[in-house]
């Protein structure tokens, strides 16, 4: 699984990082970043929560 944060939407509210650090971190500039090219099979589901709790729905996974 891949995941991507729209830099322009993302608000930096930091659910995200709250909920996989190991794949999200704040840019310095106030938006998240993706950390990993793929995601570990461990964190799938941090992740896919992060989609459905980011406010800005800024969060997008793909396969
Ligand atoms: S939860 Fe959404 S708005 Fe907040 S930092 Fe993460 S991607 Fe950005």
């Amino acid at each position: 699984m891949k995941v991507t944060v729209d830099a322009n939407i993302c608000a930096g509210f930091g659910v995200c990082l709250g909920l996989c650090p190991e794949v999200f971190e704040l840019h310095d500039d106030g938006y998240a970043v993706v950390l990993v090219g793929e995601v570990p099979e461990e964190h799938e589901e941090a992740v896919r929560a992060a989609v459905g709790q980011c406010p800005a729905n800024a969060i997008s996974v793909s396969d």
